[in-house]
């Protein structure tokens, strides 16, 4: 089969495109042929050495496709289903192994490419408005990276909890976006002070949660911008990860301070059928939007990693494994 290979951790080049022998399922897994790869953040950071893989690696974390072959007891699932996945590595491949008890079923009227955008980061912005700061009417939250991917869908889900959202991105198409989500005010963080603003915009109260996926530049300000015995929720590090810092700063408004993965909201089958049921409930139902940027063929894998680093996506990226 074809797949995308990590020799040695480094720029998009690292990214190999290579001919290897399709793997066997072992017992509790399952041999899935996949039909469409989301690309994500996280595998940059694998292939930095961010996080740290051994090498050499077959990179991405979610994808779509068909079960083509269990291995001894698995019983969730089998030959012939309609599956997705995410946060299992390798799936930057025409076939890839994944334990089956992380597999989904794709429900009817939701096709691969959906699948394959939704699992990651719709799930990741399911946890973080459900569970891990359960938003609610009359709550204000701070969303960033408002047009990519977690982000737009972020802001369709608080506005669907009804919250007031804040919404940052670096353009105006951005904007445009951000607002099309749902989004009731829009900071364009390159050109204005956001903390300022959210502040002006909360008559100086501040949100009950900031989401900040962007990192080592948005920090300082994102926590100033919660409010009392508010949350903020450091979700990623798109900008770079941040530095130590001194934890008497959250005594100003007794702010509580979370980095969560979604390894965390996904702990069983059950939370997993149960998150992901939710996500593709809102898709078939028209509630939630899934924004596909563009598809590339698996191939120019290091084309896609060079457009999500460059901020020159808006929503989700996907791969083809055969093109
Ligand atoms: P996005 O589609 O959001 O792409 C990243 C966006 O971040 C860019 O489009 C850009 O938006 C913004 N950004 C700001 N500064 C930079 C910078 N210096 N370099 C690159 N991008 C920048 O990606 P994902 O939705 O895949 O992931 C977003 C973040 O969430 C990542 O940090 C990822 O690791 C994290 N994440 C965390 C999970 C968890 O469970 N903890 C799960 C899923 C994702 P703009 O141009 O508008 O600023």
């Amino acid at each position: 089969m074809h797949a995308i290979q990590v020799k040695k951790h480094g720029g998009a080049e690292a990214l190999e495109y290579v001919e290897i022998e399709t793997p066997k399922p072992k017992s509790g897994e399952a041999l899935v042929r996949l039909e469409s790869i989301g690309v994500n953040f996280i595998d940059v950071y694998h292939r930095t050495g961010l996080y740290k893989l051994p090498v050499p690696f077959i990179p991405g974390s979610e994808g779509a496709g068909v079960v083509e072959e269990v291995g001894p007891d698995v019983t969730v699932v089998k030959k012939g289903d309609r599956v997705a996945y995410a946060m299992v590595r390798g799936a930057c491949a025409e076939y890839a192994i994944v334990a089956a008890e992380m597999l989904v079923p794709i429900p009817d009227g939701v096709d691969f490419k959906t699948a394959a955008a939704a699992m990651l980061q719709g799930m990741t912005a399911h946890y973080l408005a459900v569970s891990t700061y359960p938003l609610d009417r009359g709550n204000a939250a701070l969303v960033h990276a408002a047009a990519g991917g977690v982000g737009g869908l972020l802001v369709q889900i608080a506005k669907m909890r009804g919250a007031r959202v804040f919404a940052t991105v670096s353009n105006d198409q951005k904007a445009k976006i951000a607002k099309e989500a749902g989004a009731d005010d829009i900071i364009n963080y390159k050109e204005q002070d956001f903390e300022a603003e959210v502040m002006r915009l909360t008559d100086g109260k501040g949100v009950n949660v900031v989401y900040d996926s962007v990192g080592v530049t948005t920090f300082d300000k994102s926590l100033n911008c919660v409010g009392r015995r508010g949350l903020l929720a450091l979700f990623g590090q798109s900008s770079g990860p941040v530095p130590p810092f001194d934890p008497s700063r959250l005594a100003k408004n007794g702010t509580y301070l979370t980095r969560p993965s979604l390894g965390h909201y996904i702990a069983d089958r059950q939370e997993l059928l149960w998150r992901a049921g939710e996500v593709f409930s809102w898709i078939r139902s028209g509630k939630l939007r899934v924004r596909i940027d563009r598809e590339l063929p698996m191939r120019d894998a290091a084309e896609a990693h060079r457009l999500l680093e460059g901020r020159k996506t808006i929503g989700k990226l996907l791969l083809k494994p055969k093109a």
